[in-house]
């Protein structure tokens, strides 16, 4: 068998070209070089792994290069080659952290009067400069008060706030940025393919994104995977490989929650336990995931910023639709009370339990206002056959009813559930046609809180929606009802097919005209103070709310369900 050579090493790095994504750092080096303006020390700040020590050799070789000082080092001369090997008596590497380096900064200060080896500069490479122990650092001090012209000092730390003022203010300081996602992506995808290792597009991000921006860790968790599952890689290896948790998993976790279902909750966090995961990493891995749909509940513009597939994008985006962005912070607080409690050294299995159970309770005023929005749009209700136990309705699999509206909602049935019969007062009439009588804004005006009042009987939570927009314009017969910055989840939900198309017929029920409705947004608006107040006064009594809704009682009793309390959809 050949030699492995690990991929961090094979492919570091060689030459400015080479570094990824640390652009503004290498182009002004090399402008240094080519213009013979090298300072007599530099600082280079930056999270690990972004290529500090890296580039301070390829600096180091493109000033003693046998063709240098040269921005594009040969890498076969000797210098070159030694430094490349760590061999060159003319560069010396540092490590402050390793040791505290009072030794080796007196070995420097002796030997740094002398006049380079073979090349043409000394260069002294400090890494983690920021821990090198106080006398170390005076001893450092005197040589940098005024460095013979042939010595370079570059310092690398990952802190450059704990470097003192006295190295700050006798270097020329480069900040290196953290690896995007994308990046790391593009070059693994680089490597992967010169490797011949066939990688999925979803098993490379996933990788990316377990380095968090470094590029020298991209490489080693590449390793373990190669060693791991050999050439041909998929997510669920990877998963396996670095012992991370499934998606598939996160995902189940957060439809038991959005489901109310505490059993399946349990039996999650179960198998985290049986499987030996440690509850820390499953709770990081909740947070990540409970931060993405905040993300995406909260500014649909920024999901670029997540570095998604886009078959990611739309499972996220999915689950997205069952919280509201409240409900996802108050989620994120439970998980970080969960550490909390880890770190107090509670028993582990307890916390994560109580966790469980305590966000699968949380939720169950969200879905019921999503049921009731379902049950009032007219879809069909979920047919339970036969007179089934109780236990049947949280079984394992969460009932079709929370399954993503998306989905469900897709080809709404224009037929209404058998129960709606004993409905007095059914006001869909899809099939009728009203007369093309011209309506204007002040008409249409004159009649809106009637109309709301009247809609609000057969679809509070649709009302409740219609409550948060401005009628704004009748033209056409098109009504325009205009929503406020903060309204966007509103006029979603309102312009859904179904809903949108439920609206419509209830105005033209309403109105006997032949209205169209659509739905706007005017970004540059704030809601007014007080606005849609008027529904905020009216308490809905939960027993009334089932006494007029033979639906809800059917649902109610279907799922042996009952409502533990109502809530105003608003965003
Ligand atoms: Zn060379």
């Amino acid at each position: 068998m050949m030699s492995y050579v690990v991929f961090a090493r094979k492919y570091r790095p060689q030459t400015f070209n080479d570094v990824v994504a640390q652009e503004h750092v290498t182009r002004t080096l090399r402008n240094a070089v080519v213009n013979n303006r090298i300072a007599s020390g530099y600082l280079f700040c930056g999270p690990r792994g972004t290529g500090k020590t890296t580039v301070a050799r390829i600096l180091a070789k493109a000033l003693n290069c046998a063709n240098g000082p040269t921005e594009n080092p040969c890498g076969v001369c000797s210098q070159c080659n030694e430094i490349a090997a760590g061999t060159s008596m003319d560069v010396l590497e540092i490590d402050a952290a390793s040791n505290t380096g009072v030794d080796d900064i007196r070995t420097l200060r002796e030997n740094i009067r002398y006049l380079p080896a073979g090349g043409k500069k000394r260069i002294y490479i400090i890494d983690e400069v920021h821990r090198l122990s106080g006398s170390a650092f005076d001893a450092l001090l005197t040589t940098l008060e005024e460095p013979p012209p042939h010595v370079l000092f570059v310092f690398a730390t990952t802190e450059p706030l704990k470097v003192p003022e006295t190295i700050l203010s006798r270097t020329q300081r480069f900040d290196f940025r953290r690896v995007s996602v994308e990046e790391l992506a593009k070059h693994l995808r680089h490597i992967a393919t010169d490797e011949k290792i066939e990688i999925t597009d979803a098993a490379l991000y996933l990788l990316a994104r377990k380095a968090d921006g470094s590029v020298r860790d991209s490489l080693s968790l590449m390793d373990q995977i190669v060693a791991f599952s050999g050439e041909t890689i998929d997510e669920p290896q990877v998963v396996q490989a670095l012992g991370l948790i499934d998606r598939e998993f996160l995902f189940g976790f957060v439809d038991a929650l959005a489901a109310a279902d505490r059993k399946q909750a349990l039996r999650l966090t179960g198998k985290v336990i049986e499987n030996g995961i440690d509850v820390g990493d499953f709770a990081e891995e909740l947070l990540e995931h409970l931060r993405i749909l905040m993300i995406l509940q909260s500014d649909p513009e920024a999901s670029g910023a997540l570095s998604l597939t886009p078959t990611e994008m739309q499972e996220y985006l999915k689950q997205a639709e069952f919280f509201q962005v409240g409900d996802i912070l108050r989620l994120m607080n439970m998980i970080v009370d969960l550490n909390n409690g880890l770190k107090s050294g509670l028993d582990e299995r307890l916390l994560v339990e109580v966790t469980a159970v305590k966000m699968a309770s949380m939720e169950s005023t969200v879905r019921l206002s999503d049921l009731l929005d379902k049950l009032n749009s007219g879809a069909p209700l979920p047919v339970v056959s036969s007179p089934a136990p109780p236990q049947s309705a949280a079984s394992s699999k969460p009932p079709e009813l929370f399954t993503p509206p998306s989905v469900k909602r897709a080809a709404p049935s224009p037929a209404k559930p058998p129960s709606a019969a004993a409905n007095p007062q059914p006001s869909i009439q899809p099939q009728q046609t009203w007369p093309n009588k011209p309506m204007n804004l002040p008409q249409v005006q004159a009649g809106w809180e009637g109309f709301l009042t009247n809609f609000r009987q057969n679809y509070p939570m649709l009302a409740s929606q219609l409550r948060m927009a401005e009628l704004s314009a009748v033209k056409d017969n098109q009504i325009t009802l205009m929503f406020f910055s903060a309204g966007e989840a509103s006029r979603q939900l309102a312009q859904k097919p179904e809903n949108s198309q439920t609206i419509t017929n209830a105005l033209r029920d309403y109105y006997r005209a032949n209205v169209t409705v659509r739905f706007e947004i005017d970004m540059t608006r704030e809601y007014p103070a007080g606005f849609a107040d008027q529904s905020a006064g009216q308490k809905v009594d939960p027993a009334k709310l089932v006494e007029n809704s033979p639906r809800l009682k059917d649902l109610l009793t279907k799922v042996d369900g009952e409502i533990i309390g109502i809530k105003k959809v608003e965003q």
